[in-house]
């Protein structure tokens, strides 16, 4: 197996500088994300560690060797595209067995249409067709092997794009939103095949995606990154839970972080006139910003934050309540079991306790 190292990558198109200087360390075998507000260079860096883009600067190692300046080709890398990439004139069988016959040979122009095309002997050819039934068989597509792209779903012909990447057995897999055209039930178990292929295959995936779900929950560790830097590079827990700034901690989760303007006070910060207990490393008088997530926050409790409701989103099993703390007027939303809001109305005055031990402090800076 093998591991990726970035080193200090640079890009620029034209005068916009797209990547600043970006390296990551993955372990072999790691299966990290890429997430990061649009724009941000998730779909560049890829593309650069695959070979369809070249780095102004900075160095791609695969499995300790040097591929900077290899064509994609050479980078024995395979990489799953959002739009599938199928030939559609090819049969599904023939879709997933074209990457092993295009890399054996040599003159790919000489290749008219597949059935006179498996080249060389039959143990070749056998060789072929076990190892695009193994990926059929992995990805649960061996009843579509005849057909042709149009006649599949959505779903299927990712699958036929996921084998396609499979059958190889590269060094790395490489995913550009490989989910995104499908619907939600579809993603879901989609994502879960893709996190089993992974489970066996162990193959070294970086994997850019703008769901957080699925960054979440899919991957060892996520690197996020902001405006072509990376900002932080750790477990799905670790940057969620520990976020390094405001900017981390307000792009993951849903909805945003909750955020309040606080002074540092002795072993407490204080919102206005409320003394919270949060402990600072700020000196006294610093102005900070207190950061929340929904799901922290409930109703009641002797230290909590009068509010008053705005509005009520109902999510099925939880609803999202919105309110105006009374302190300082700030806009501030609760995730709570449905149950526990029940009665509840717009205008209605309310409490809000916070899990105090999950509060995060940010340099309001
Ligand atoms: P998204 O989540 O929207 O796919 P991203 O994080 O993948 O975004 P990139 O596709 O890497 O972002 O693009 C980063 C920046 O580089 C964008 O501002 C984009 O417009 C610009 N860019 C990308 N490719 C080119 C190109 N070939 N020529 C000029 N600018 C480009």
């Amino acid at each position: 197996m093998a591991g990726i190292l970035l080193e200090d990558i640079r890009k620029s198109f034209g005068a916009t500088q797209v990547l600043k200087g970006v390296t990551v360390v993955m372990q072999p075998g790691e299966f990290l994300s890429l997430v990061g507000p649009s724009g941000c260079g998730k779909t560049t860096l890829l593309r650069i560690i695959a070979g369809l883009e070249s780095a102004d600067a900075g160095r791609v190692l695969v499995g300790g060797r040097e591929v900077t300046g290899l064509r994609a080709a050479d980078r024995d890398i395979a990489m799953v595209f959002q739009n599938y990439a199928l030939y559609p004139h090819l049969t599904v069988a023939e879709n997933l067995a074209m990457p092993l016959i295009m890399r054996r040979l040599t003159a790919p122009q000489r290749l008219p249409l597949l059935g006179r095309l498996m080249p060389g002997t039959r143990a070749r050819r056998a060789e072929v067709a076990a190892r695009v039934a193994e990926a059929a068989e992995a990805l649960r597509i061996g009843h579509l092997l005849d057909r042709r792209p149009a006649q599949l779903s959505g779903g299927q012909r990712q699958r036929v794009a996921l084998g396609r990447a499979l059958v190889r057995q590269p060094r790395a897999f490489l995913m550009d939103e490989p989910l995104s055209n499908l619907d939600a039930e579809l993603r879901a178990s989609t994502r879960r095949e893709i996190v089993e292929l992974h489970r066996q295959a162990g193959v070294t995936t970086v994997y850019v995606t703008h769901d957080q779900v699925e960054a979440m929950t899919m991957s060892d560790r996520v690197a996020v990154m902001m405006g072509g830097k990376l900002l932080q590079l750790g477990t799905p827990r670790e940057v969620y839970e520990h976020p390094c700034d405001l900017r981390v901690a307000a792009f993951l989760g849903s909805p945003r972080i909750n955020t309040l303007p606080v002074l540092a006070g002795e072993g407490q910060v204080h919102l206005g006139p409320l003394a919270l207990p949060v402990a600072a490393k700020a000196p006294p008088g610093a102005r900070l910003t207190l950061g929340l997530r929904p799901e922290a926050l409930c109703l009641g409790g002797p230290r909590g934050l009068p509010a008053r409701v705005d509005h009520l989103e109902f999510l099925g099993a939880e609803l999202l309540l919105h309110a105006r703390l009374e302190a300082g007027q700030v806009s501030i939303i609760a995730r709570l079991p449905v149950a526990e809001a029940a009665g509840l109305g717009i205008g209605a005055s309310v409490t809000l306790a916070a899990d105090w031990t999950a509060a995060l402090l940010f340099d309001a800076e």
